[in-house]
C-alpha cells in the first residue's frame, strides 16, 4: 500500500499464485491426464507425488489453521490458491486432483482436545475423512426451521433418528458432523451438533446420482446412539458454533469457481485464434469477440467481490453480506463464462475431449450448494432494506 492507500495484490500472493499456477500446468494437469474424464480422484502413485510437492510448498488442508497440520492461509491468501486450484479437469470439486489434502469440516475446531486429536487432526493427515451433515429432505435453504432429526437424551447418551440428504462424501468417510434437534421445532437454539462413526450400527448410506461424480449421500439415523462426549460445545448450540464458521467457506468457494471459468476462457481465446470458418478465424469475429471481452470483465469484476469479502474477513469486519455478493456473483458469472466458452468450441465443446463439458454440469450445482443464489440476494436485500426473513 502506498502512502495514498493504493493498494495491489502483495508480492507475496502473486508469487504464491504463480507458483501454483506453475504446479497446476507441470504436474497436476499432466497427472489427470492419465485419468478417465469424469474421475474425481487420481490413483495413488499419481497423487503421492504430487501430495508430497505441496506439502513442500506449504500447501496441505488449505482452509485448516497451521496449529492442526494446516497451510494456515489467511482469506485472501486462501482465495489466491483456490482460484488456481481449480485449473485441471476435475478442480471445480477436487482442488489440485486433491493435492492439497482435504479439510475435515472446520467446525470440529470448535470441539474438545480429544474430538480434535482422535478426529480433526488424523482427517487433516489424510488418516480419515469426515462429512458434514445439516440439509434434510424436508429443505436445505433454511435448516433452522426444516431440521427434523432428532437426538433424544438417554443417560449419558444420545438416541439420534432422522435422515440427511445430499451430503457430499458421507458414503466414503468414516465420521460426520450431524445437526440435530434437541429443543423446541424451528428453535436456532434447539440444535446441537454431533460427531457420528460411520461404523455406528445406526447409520447407512444409499449413494445419489447426481449431474457430477462425487456423489452425495443420503444418511439415515435409526436409533443411532451417540455417547454425549461426541456432541460439538453445549447442547442447543449447534447453530451459534456453526455462525462462527458461516461465510467462511463462501469465499474459496467462490474463487475456485472463477479459475475454473478463466481457465476455460483462456482456452477458448487459443481456441478461437486457430479456428477458421467462413474465410477467418472465430477470433476475427465481432459476436465471438464480445463473448470473450464480456465475459473476461464479468470474471475481473467477479474476481475484486471476491478479493472484497476476503480483505472484509482479514481485517476482522463484517463480512457475510459481501461473501454473499462475491458468491452470487461469481458462481453466476462462472456458468455464464464457462457456456460462453462451449459455443466458441461448437460441437467440441460438449465432447470429452475437452473438460467444458464437465466444469458446465459442476458449476451448476455451484449456485444451488452453500446456500442458493437466492438465498444469497436475500440476504443482501435484507441487509439494504432491513426487513427479516
Ligand atoms: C451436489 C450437492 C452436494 C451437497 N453437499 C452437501 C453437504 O455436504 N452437506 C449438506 O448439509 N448439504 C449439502 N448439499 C445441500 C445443499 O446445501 C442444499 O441443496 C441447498 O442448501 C438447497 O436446499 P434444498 O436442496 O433442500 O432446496 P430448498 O431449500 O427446497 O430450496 C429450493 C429452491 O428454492 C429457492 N429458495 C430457497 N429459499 C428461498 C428464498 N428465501 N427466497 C426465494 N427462493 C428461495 C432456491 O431457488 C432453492 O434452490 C448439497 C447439495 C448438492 C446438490
Amino acid at each position: 500500500m502506498n502512502a495514498f492507500g493504493a493498494w495491489e495484490m502483495p508480492e507475496e500472493y502473486r508469487l504464491l499464485r504463480d507458483n501454483v499456477r506453475r504446479f497446476m500446468a507441470e504436474d497436476v494437469r499432466t497427472a489427470e491426464d492419465q485419468v478417465e474424464h469424469d474421475a474425481y480422484k487420481l490413483p495413488p502413485h499419481l497423487l503421492n507425488p504430487l501430495q508430497d510437492k505441496a506439502r513442500a510448498m506449504g500447501l496441505w488442508a488449505l482452509g485448516t489453521p497451521e496449529q492442526y497440520g494446516g497451510a494456515g492461509l489467511n482469506a485472501l491468501g486462501y482465495a489466491v490458491v483456490a482460484e488456481e486450484a481449480a485449473r485441471c479437469r476435475m478442480g471445480s470439486y477436487v482442488w489440485a486432483a486433491g493435492a492439497f489434502g482435504m479439510d475435515p469440516p472446520e467446525i470440529i475446531w470448535a470441539g474438545t482436545a480429544e474430538q480434535i486429536n482422535e478426529y480433526g487432526i488424523p482427517s487433516v493427515k489424510g488418516d480419515r475423512k469426515g462429512y458434514f451433515a445439516i440439509s434434510e429432505p424436508s429443505g436445505g435453504s433454511d435448516p433452522a426451521r426444516a431440521i427434523q432429526a432428532r437426538a433424544i437424551r438417554d443417560g449419558d447418551d444420545y438416541i439420534l433418528n432422522g435422515t440427511k440428504t445430499w451430503i457430499t462424501a458421507a458414503g466414503i468417510s468414516d465420521w460426520g458432523i450431524v445437526f440435530a434437534r434437541t429443543g423446541k421445532p424451528g428453535d436456532r437454539g434447539g440444535i446441537s451438533a454431533f460427531i457420528v462413526d460411520s461404523d455406528n450400527p445406526g447409520v447407512s448410506f444409499r449413494e445419489i446420482d447426481v449431474i457430477r461424480s462425487y456423489s452425495p449421500w443420503e444418511v439415515f439415523f435409526t436409533d443411532c446412539r451417540i455417547p454425549s462426549s461426541k456432541r460439538i460445545g453445549e447442547e442447543g448450540e449447534g447453530f451459534k458454533i456453526l455462525s462462527r464458521f458461516l461465510g467462511i467457506n463462501r469465499i474459496p468457494y467462490t474463487a475456485n469457481c472463477i479459475g475454473t471459468a478463466q481457465y476455460a476462457l483462456e482456452l477458448a481465446i487459443d481456441w478461437a485464434k486457430s479456428r477458421t470458418v467462413f474465410g477467418s478465424t472465430l477470433a476475427e469475429k465481432q459476436a465471438i469477440q464480445w463473448m470473450i471481452a464480456d465475459s473476461e470483465m464479468e470474471l475481473q469484476a467477479a474476481r475484486m467481490l471476491v478479493y472484497q469479502a476476503a480483505w472484509a474477513l482479514d481485517m476482522g469486519k463484517p463480512f457475510q453480506v459481501e461473501s454473499s455478493i462475491a458468491k452470487v456473483t461469481g458462481t453466476e458469472t462462472a456458468g455464464r463464462v464457462v457456456d460462453r466458452c462451449i459455443q466458441i468450441f461448437g460441437g467440441m465443446g460438449v465432447t470429452h475431449e475437452l473438460p467444458l463439458e464437465r466444469w458446465h454440469r459442476e458449476l451448476r450445482i455451484k449456485r444451488i450448494g452453500e446456500g442458493p443464489s437466492e438465498v444469497h440476494r436475500m440476504v443482501v436485500a435484507r441487509h439494504l432494506l432491513g426487513t427479516k426473513a
